[in-house]
C-alpha cells in the first residue's frame, strides 16, 4: 500500500480530468455491454443462483478440493508448491528461475501476481519480465499501476497510450488502434518466442481433473502457457472448483459479467506440460496455490468475499470508483471487491480506509454474478475498524451527537431547524456551492442541497391535517 492517504489520493485523482473521463468513458463502456448481455441472457438469474451455490460448496469443503486439485496436478507430471504468504510465493518462483537458467520472463494477465509483487522479485534478480496482455504491457511501459482488475489501463486514454509507445519503445507517434495493437503484437513476439519461462494466474482451478482454466480475449495467454519451456501458474487457493460442469456454469456468468460477451475469445484449459505425443507445450508444469490471507478470510464471518470470480462488474457499477478511478484506493484490487478484499488481506492497519470507500447504494451486490453481500461485508469492515480505534475523532463525536439528538425528539427537531435555516441562507437557488469545515469535503467536488424549509414530519403532519 502506498505511502499517501486515501483522502490525498482521492483528491489527486479528481483534480485530473483525463483520468476521470476516461474512467468514466470506460465504466460506462462495460456497464452498457454487460446490461446487453443480460438482457440476451434470460437464464442469467438462474446461473447466478448456480455459480452461488457452486462456489458456496466449493468453499464449504475447500480442503477437500484442493487436495484432489494438487493430487490431480501431480498425476498429470505438474509440480504443486503450498504458499503461505507472497514471500514463500516469490521464493519459490525465484528459485526455480535459479535453479534453471532463467533470464527472461513473459507473463500473462494475473493478479495474483501483482498481490505479491512478482515482477519487483524477479526483476531483483536480474531477471527481465514482460507483461503480455496488452494493457499490462501498456502500464509496464509506463511504470504504472493496473487500475481496474480486468482492464488495467482504463484510466489512460489512447492518445496517453500513443505518447507511451512513442517515448519507451521508439516508434512513431500514432494515435490508430490497429496500429498501436500491430506495434505491441511485433514487440510480443519476439519476447514470446525467448523467454525461458512463461507465468500466469488462473481463472479457476479443475479439481476433478488437476486442470487450470484462462480467460482472455488476446491469445497471449495461450503464447504465454505455451512456448516458453517452464510454465509456472500462481493460483489464489479460492480459485478451485469441483467440476468442468461447474465451470460451464461459473464461465457463462464470468464473461457476460465482465465485458458483456457470451465467452470470451479464448477460454484455455491446461492439465499438465507437454506430453511425448505432444508436438509442443512447456516442458515443466508448476502450480503455486496461494493463501496469503485466504485462510483467514475463510474463517472469519466474511468468507463470502472469497467467492468473488474477479469479473469488475462491481468495479463499473460503482458510483465512487467511476469518480476516482482505480489508483485512488491504493491497493492493487480497487473498487467494491478491492475496498472489502484488501483490508482481509492485509488488515485494517494497512487498508482500513477503503471499507468507507462506498456510498452503500448496494448496486456491486445486485451486479455481482456470484451475489456477494458486499455491503453488509463493508459495513463489517467499518465496525470492526472503529473497533480497533481507527475511526476519525470528528466521526466518533458527530455519531455520538446524532444519537444524543435522535434520543430526543425536541433536540432533535432545533437542530434540523437550524440546518434548514444554515443551509438556505448558504444557497444560491437551492444549492450550496460551500460548506464550512469539516463539511466542506462535500461541497470541493459537488453542490449540496439546501435542506427543505419543513421537515418530513411537518408535511406529513399538514397533510393529515388537510385530509380531516
Ligand atoms: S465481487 Fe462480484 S462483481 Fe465484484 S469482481 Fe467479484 S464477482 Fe465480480
Amino acid at each position: 500500500m502506498p505511502e499517501t492517504t486515501f483522502q490525498q489520493r482521492v483528491r489527486a485523482a479528481l483534480h485530473n480530468p483525463k483520468v476521470t473521463h476516461a474512467v468514466a468513458l470506460g465504466a460506462h463502456h462495460l456497464v452498457e455491454g454487460r446490461a446487453r448481455a443480460v438482457a440476451a441472457f434470460p437464464q442469467m438469474d438462474e446461473f447466478r443462483d448456480r455459480a452461488r451455490l457452486i462456489r458456496a460448496h466449493t468453499l464449504s469443503n475447500l480442503d477437500r478440493y484442493l487436495a484432489q486439485f494438487a493430487d490431480n496436478v501431480q498425476a498429470n507430471g505438474g509440480t504443486v508448491f503450498w504458499a503461505k504468504d507472497a514471500a514463500e510465493a516469490t521464493d519459490y518462483v525465484r528459485q526455480l528461475a535459479k535453479n534453471r537458467g532463467v533470464r527472461r520472463v513473459v507473463k500473462s494477465k494475473s493478479m495474483a501476481t501483482e498481490e505479491i509483487e512478482l515482477n519487483r522479485a524477479l526483476e531483483a534478480d536480474g531477471i527481465s519480465v514482460t507483461e503480455s496482455d496488452l494493457g499490462e504491457f501498456i502500464i509496464q511501459l509506463a511504470e504504472e499501476k493496473p487500475s481496474h482488475i480486468i482492464a488495467p489501463v482504463m484510466h489512460k486514454t489512447r492518445y496517453e497510450v500513443a505518447e507511451t509507445f512513442h517515448e519507451k519503445l521508439g516508434v512513431p507517434y500514432t494515435d490508430d488502434p490497429i496500429a498501436l495493437n500491430d506495434i505491441a503484437r511485433a514487440h510480443l513476439r519476439e519476447i514470446f518466442l525467448t523467454a525461458d519461462m512463461g507465468i500466469s494466474g488462473a481463472n479457476f482451478a479443475v479439481a476433478e481433473s488437476g486442470s487450470i482454466c484462462l480467460v482472455t480475449n488476446e491469445g497471449n495467454g495461450r503464447f504465454t502457457t505455451t512456448a516458453p519451456r517452464i510454465h509456472v501458474a500462481i493460483v489464489g487457493m479460492e480459485k478451485v472448483i469441483p467440476t468442468f460442469e461447474d465451470l460451464g456454469v461459473l464461465l457463462n456468468v464470468l464473461a457476460r459479467s465482465a465485458t458483456g460477451q457470451k465467452m470470451s475469445v479464448y477460454t484455455s484449459v491446461i492439465t499438465g506440460a507437454r506430453r511425448p505425443a505432444d508436438p509442443d507445450g512447456p516442458e515443466e508444469f508448476h502450480v503455486v496455490l496461494l493463501d496469503n490471507g485466504r485462510s483467514r478470510a475463510l474463517a472469519s464471518e466474511n468468507a463470502e468475499i472469497l467467492y468473488c470470480i474477479r469479473c469488475g462488474a462491481c468495479l463499473n457499477h460503482c458510483p465512487v470508483f467511476q469518480a476516482i478511478g482505480g489508483h485512488a484506493y491504493g491497493s492493487v484490487y480497487p473498487g467494491p471487491i478491492g475496498s472489502v478484499i484488501s483490508p482481509i488481506l492485509w488488515g485494517l492497519d494497512t487498508a482500513g480506509e477503503m471499507p468507507h470507500a462506498s456510498t452503500l447504494c448496494g448496486k456491486c451486490q445486485e451486479v455481482c454474478p456470484v451475489r456477494i453481500d458486499l455491503p453488509r461485508i463493508l459495513l463489517n469492515l467499518r465496525a470492526a475498524g472503529h473497533e480497533a480505534g481507527n475511526s476519525p475523532r470528528w466521526l466518533d463525536w458527530g455519531v455520538r451527537g446524532y444519537r444524543i439528538a435522535a434520543a430526543h425528539p425536541a433536540l432533535y427537531r432545533w437542530g434540523m431547524k437550524l440546518a434548514s435555516l444554515g443551509t438556505r441562507l448558504l444557497a444560491k437557488n437551492g444549492w450550496v456551492k460551500k460548506l464550512p469545515p469539516p463539511l466542506n469535503g462535500w461541497t470541493d467536488y459537488r453542490e449540496f442541497p439546501a435542506f427543505a424549509r419543513k421537515s418530513f414530519h411537518e408535511q406529513w403532519r399538514e397533510r393529515d391535517r388537510d385530509r380531516e
